[in-house]
């Protein structure tokens, strides 16, 4: 007796050992798999590259009393984007399992190295962007791995992604919800544009979709359309700060989605979203010292000055003008300007 007892006892050792990494709590898998609802949990995916860099990713899964679609939220793809960041936490914090139908995933901070170094746009431990690292390489470095681990765990069992950004550190910013006019896939995208337009914001972005299926996405959520998903990204926040309207926007989008997917009651809020279809983007042509009066949000006509560029002493370099008649969606906020960076970008409708 007392024989076996010990050895179901060493047996249980063993297994609780090589179990061990395992773990539910560190695997997306496994944690998503899991039956019960009502359920939240958070979970801390960690990687590491074979130059031994580590990411931890943070991982909230919400599932609701009853069953139904899958509603994926990223923030923080970009760490210097903090009012996505800073709306996720609010959300999980405030998302009540006992109302929601179906499940909710966010991942808070997509890139903790970013958001922890304040690097704006790149992963500092591999100088590589995960918003163009998609879909990803599992045996690729650190950055290429998050972007993997999202391609092949979260979005496939995701009905619809989210992906939040906001103007990064040098970015002024006007708040929009956007989705990928893909043809091919008229069912997501029609739901695409049914979000967007209850999400909420006064300005909905659309843009054409001409990705090939070989193609890489370099883009979270465009990742999602190609793997025939619905997707879409909000815009709000700017130039490294938390504003919090931005914040609050972002949220209400996010349970305004909700609603309309019949996952979260909430109190509908109008539709009239104004359409912008078109960009047009200014790429600097001189490196210099940028200067502009004209802020996001403001109206330009084609051939408008929209600003200028300085040497290191003052003398004028360049003059930079409207290519298009339009609305400013976001620009450079901050002195410093390369040859090359999207200096303005400018909405219409064609
Ligand atoms: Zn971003």
């Amino acid at each position: 007796m007392i024989r076996t007892q010990l050895t179901k006892l060493a047996l249980a050792l063993v297994l609780t050992i090589t179990s061990l990494p395992l773990r539910a709590q560190d695997n997306f898998k496994e944690t998503f798999a899991e039956t019960n609802r009502p359920a939240s949990q958070n979970i801390r995916v960690t990687l590491t590259d074979a130059q031994d860099r580590a990411a931890t990713v943070p991982i909230t899964i919400l599932k609701g009393k009853k069953e139904g679609p899958v509603f994926t939220i990223l923030s923080g793809v970009h760490g210097y984007e903090y009012p996505p960041i800073i709306a996720a936490q609010e959300l999980i914090q405030e998302l009540d399992t006992d109302r929601l139908t179906g499940t909710v995933i966010i991942v808070p901070i997509a890139n903790t190295a970013s958001f922890f170094s304040r690097t704006p746009f790149k992963n500092p431990q591999d100088d590589v962007n995960l918003n163009r690292a998609f879909p990803g390489d599992a045996s690729g470095s650190i950055t290429q791995k998050i972007a993997a681990m999202f391609t092949t765990d979260i979005i496939p069992v995701s009905d619809v992604l989210l992906d939040i950004h906001g103007g990064d550190a040098n970015e002024d910013l006007l708040p929009f919800v956007c989705y990928y006019n893909n043809e091919q896939k008229p069912e997501q995208t029609q739901l695409a544009r049914k979000l967007s337009k209850a999400s909420g914001f006064q300005y909905m972005v659309t843009y054409p979709y001409t990705l090939k299926d070989t193609d890489p996405a370099h883009y979270a959520f465009k990742q999602a359309v190609q793997d025939g998903k619905t997707a879409l990204s909000i815009e709000s926040g700017k130039l490294g700060n938390v504003q919090k309207e931005a914040v609050a926007s972002i949220k209400k989008g996010v349970y305004q989605m909700l609603h309309k997917m019949e996952m979260y009651q909430t109190k509908s809020s109008p539709e009239k979203p104004i359409e912008l279809n078109g960009q047009a983007y200014v790429k600097a042509e001189t490196k210099g010292v940028f200067f502009s009066d004209l802020k996001a949000g403001d109206s330009v006509k084609k051939g408008d000055i929209l600003g200028h560029t300085k040497d290191e002493f003052g003398n004028t370099l360049a003059e930079i003008k409207a290519p298009q008649s339009g609305i400013i969606l976001y620009k450079i906020g901050t002195p410093p300007v390369n040859v090359g960076e999207t200096v303005f970008c400018i909405g219409y409708n064609r």
